[in-house]
């Protein structure tokens, strides 16, 4: 039978085959266990195989988890990769070491604002990724970048959101988070991700104040596709952790 240890094994091996056939690096891509859904055990033993970066997507799940696994503190970063709802944003400010789905104005202002209560280490910004939505499929969340690259307004709008968030304080903008619209083929994800890239590359241009180095993309059914279009973080679940 197939242990934990061989399906990570697995992810790695198609990870840094997909990071070659790119002419990439395979150490500048960061892979985050996706454990929702999944027992405290299976981040235990995702520990014990050198898989600390976790993702989880909802907070009140993440919190139960974090307060079993508090003395691995020290070894876990944790990702929040779900939808947040602004009232609790206090909390995922408190909680998670990296928020990738802030997908409004408004959401970043207050987890800037809790971000300087509560963080421990008040001095250190809170590291954050834009959910982007550039497919238009309306089931997913996300800036509203649908068409951005032919038509103007759209883009305008999003830039004077950005504007505004890499003015907070608390706040250290990485890059952009996106989920593909979710296929049978994975190269129907391609188009996806190669806009979302490009988005970056934009908004690198335009404000070049902040790095706009990560693209967190890429889950268990279109990671390969996701670091041939320049993913710098994939997060997947099910083919490390088993179907939920
Ligand atoms: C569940 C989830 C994942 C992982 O999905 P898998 O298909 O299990 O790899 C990645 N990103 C987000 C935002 C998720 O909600």
């Amino acid at each position: 039978m197939e242990t934990f240890i061989d399906r990570l094994r697995i992810v790695r091996e198609r990870i840094a085959a997909a990071a070659q056939r790119a002419h990439r690096d395979p150490a500048t891509i960061r892979l985050v266990g996706v454990t929702k859904a999944q027992p405290v055990e299976a981040i235990r033993t995702a520990l014990d195989a050198g898989l600390c970066e976790i993702g989880e997507n909802r907070v009140q799940e993440a919190e139960a988890k974090m307060t079993a696994l508090e003395a691995e503190r020290y070894r876990l970063t944790w990702h929040l990769i779900g939808h947040l709802q602004t009232n609790k944003a206090k909390k995922a400010a408190t909680l998670f070491d990296m928020v990738h789905s802030v997908d409004s104005l408004r959401l970043a202002q207050a987890i800037n604002r809790y971000a300087a209560e509560v963080r421990r280490d008040p001095g250190r910004r809170l590291p954050i990724l834009l959910q982007v939505n550039v497919s238009g499929e309306a089931t997913k969340s996300g800036f509203d970048l649908y068409g951005w690259e032919t038509q103007p307004d759209v883009y305008e709008r999003f830039c004077a959101d950005v504007e505004q968030i890499l003015a907070l304080p608390h706040l250290d903008v990485r890059g952009l988070m996106t989920i593909a619209p979710w296929a049978p083929d994975p190269e129907a994800a391609r188009p996806v991700f190669r806009a979302t890239r490009r988005l970056r590359d934009a908004l690198a241009q335009r404000f070049p104040i902040a790095p706009w180095r990560d693209l967190s993309m890429g889950m268990t059914d279109d990671f390969e596709v996701a670091i041939e279009e320049g993913a710098t973080i994939v997060r997947i679940g099910r083919a490390i952790f088993g179907e939920r």
